[in-house]
């Protein structure tokens, strides 16, 4: 992206999330997802690595993405519709968080069965937007969701998370060495984004990029 483009995009993507954020749908299963009437970007991570906290920060909206994740519906698809008034409509979907401790095996075999569905049955989706805690980095089983989107050819980035609870020193650090490891694999964007929900940090970024998205 060139710097007038990339201002365009950051414009439109401040305008997209800042305008009508609308919530669509919790899907429990893919078999009611809503219609592929626009393209799609989709969120997920491990539990508590600051998915909601990210997806509330990108609307400037305090209480979206946690009103949907009620518990007892945290197996949900959540979609979002965005970008409508600005012409560049897309979905934002909250896909349930993986790899929660408390989390049986089987739970987790049937977080990979729905998601592996998922990534197979939507034509429309774009990009998932992978999110690593800054403090944890890379874990197996984040590379084993990569390796899943790698086989399932889904183009994806990865976003650190709560950059604001590391020392200054170690911000730049982690996120070289996680792009480091994110070149290694096939379907994954080569530019990680580096954020704090906390601070706002790098929301205008993945803001930019769902505009791109949106407007391609
Ligand atoms: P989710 O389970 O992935 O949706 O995670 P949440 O958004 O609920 O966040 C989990 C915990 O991390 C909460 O206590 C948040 O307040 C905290 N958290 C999330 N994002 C940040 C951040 O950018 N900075 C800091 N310091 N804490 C964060």
């Amino acid at each position: 992206m060139d710097d007038k483009h990339r201002d365009k995009m950051l414009g439109l993507g401040r305008r997209m999330f800042g305008g009508d954020v609308t919530f669509i749908k919790g899907a429990v299963s893919i078999d009611t997802l809503p219609p592929m009437e626009f393209g799609e970007v989709a969120f997920a991570g491990r539990s508590n690595v600051g998915k909601s906290s990210l997806i509330n920060g990108l609307t400037q909206k305090k209480n979206l993405a946690r009103t949907s994740n009620t518990p007892g519906r945290t197996q949900e698809l959540n979609y979002f519709e965005v970008g409508v008034e600005q012409g560049a409509p897309v979905f934002v979907v909250d896909l349930p968080g993986y790899g929660y401790a408390k989390v049986s095996r089987s739970k987790v075999n049937e977080w990979v069965k729905v998601i592996k569905k998922y990534l197979a049955g939507r034509a429309n989706l774009r990009r998932v937007f992978l999110l690593i805690d800054s403090r944890h980095g890379l874990k197996d089983s984040d590379k084993e969701i990569m390796t899943m989107l790698d086989e399932a050819a889904v183009s994806y980035q990865l976003i650190l998370t709560k950059l604001d609870k590391l020392k200054v020193v170690d911000r730049d650090k982690i996120v070289e060495k996680t792009q480091a490891e994110a070149v290694k694999f096939i379907a994954c964007h080569p530019i990680v984004i580096g954020t704090s929900s906390e601070k706002g940090w790098g929301m205008d970024d993945i803001r930019a990029e769902i505009a791109e998205i949106a407007t391609n």
